[in-house]
This record gives structure tokens, C-alpha cells and sequence, in this order.
């Protein structure tokens, strides 16, 4: 059996605590819900941040809900080279040490002395998709993905198992243009 995985390609983003949220967008705030994920229960926000590092600015970048008890910057690892920060490849919820960043909205920032990731590329699956394809939680994999002229196989796939995901790859814009991903696009756990 072919064990086929729908590959999803996250652009940069943050989640934020409830303090940032906060003080960025006043007391009491609550995130506006734009658009639900493929994830269950996960969501695009309205509002929209900047990212500031040593050596640059990215504006306008995606908030995702909801708020978590730490906030998260998710970049790519050209998005971390030209905001000037040394970002760790991780997973999501692991950002002991990693790189710093500023949040901005308007006259208002936070300073995250750690949270600023790259995100190790991830399958999320249901305990049911994990017995169905033979794997289990925190599996290191392989993944061929293919495309027109630029078909690759991608390793050091860590595979997530929770009964509240659903199917899918999550990877980042590099690793998707390295790939020519388009919507639809599906890969292939070698
Ligand atoms: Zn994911």
C-alpha cells in the first residue's frame, strides 16, 4: 500500500500568549477568526504582526489561533537570515533557547527573548492513520514528493501522532520551492 500524505506548505507565522495578545492588541483582546486550518481547532487571525530582528523587518506576517501559553515565531530559514536571527530547526512547543525576535503591531511590540523556530517538517496523523500505515509517534521518515521537474525526497520527517490532528505534511515555503508544491500536491512515506 502506498502510504499517500497530503502536503501542506505553512508560510511564516506566529502564535501568541494571551500577555502578548494583550499588549499588543489591548487588555481583554480576542483574536479575530479568519479562515480554520486543516488542523482541528487551528485558525488564520485577521489581525496581522510584524517581526523585527537585528538585520531586517518582515511585515504583515500571519497570526494563527488560538493563543498559546507561549508565544511561537515560525519562519523559514531565508525568512531567519534576512531578519538577522538564528532560528533552530524544531519542533513545535520545543523553543527553550531559541532565537529572539521582536512582535510589533503599530506603536506597540514585545520583546520574545526565545520562541523565533524553523519548523522540523512534520506529518500530523490520527492514531488510526498510524497503525494503517505501520507508525508510530516521533518515527523519523522519508517523504518523496512529486512535482514537475523538481521531484524530491525529503528526510528527517518526524512523524506526530494525536488523536486530534488529520492527515497531512506540514513543510515550509523553502522546503516547498525546493519542491515546486502547489495546492494538491501529495507525497509518499518511503
Ligand atoms: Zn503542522
Amino acid at each position: 500500500m502506498e502510504k499517500k500524505v497530503l502536503v501542506e506548505t505553512s508560510a511564516r507565522h506566529v502564535h501568541l500568549s494571551q500577555e502578548h495578545i494583550e499588549a499588543l492588541f489591548g487588555k481583554g483582546y480576542q483574536l479575530t477568526h479568519k479562515k480554520d486550518l486543516s488542523q482541528p481547532g487551528q485558525f488564520a487571525c485577521e489581525e496581522r504582526v510584524d517581526l523585527i530582528g537585528p538585520k531586517g523587518t518582515i511585515t504583515n506576517v500571519l497570526i494563527l489561533g488560538p493563543a498559546r501559553p507561549a508565544s511561537q515565531v515560525e519562519v523559514s530559514a531565508t525568512d531567519a537570515r534576512s531578519l538577522g536571527i538564528k532560528a533552530p530547526i524544531r519542533e513545535s512547543g520545543d523553543v527553550a533557547g531559541s532565537g529572539a525576535c521582536t512582535i510589533a503591531v503599530g506603536d506597540k511590540s514585545v520583546e520574545c527573548a526565545e520562541g523565533v523556530i524553523v519548523a522540523k517538517r512534520h506529518i500530523h496523523m490520527t492514531p488510526d492513520d498510524a497503525e494503517k500505515y505501520g507508525l508510530v509517534d516521533k518515527q523519523i521518515v522519508e517523504v518523496k514528493v512529486t512535482s514537475d521537474d523538481r521531484t524530491l525526497t525529503f528526510g528527517d520527517v518526524v512523524v506526530r501522532v494525536n488523536p486530534a490532528f488529520a492527515l497531512a505534511m506540514h513543510i515550509d515555503t523553502d522546503e516547498s520551492n525546493a519542491a515546486l508544491c502547489k495546492p494538491g500536491t501529495m507525497g509518499v512515506i518511503l
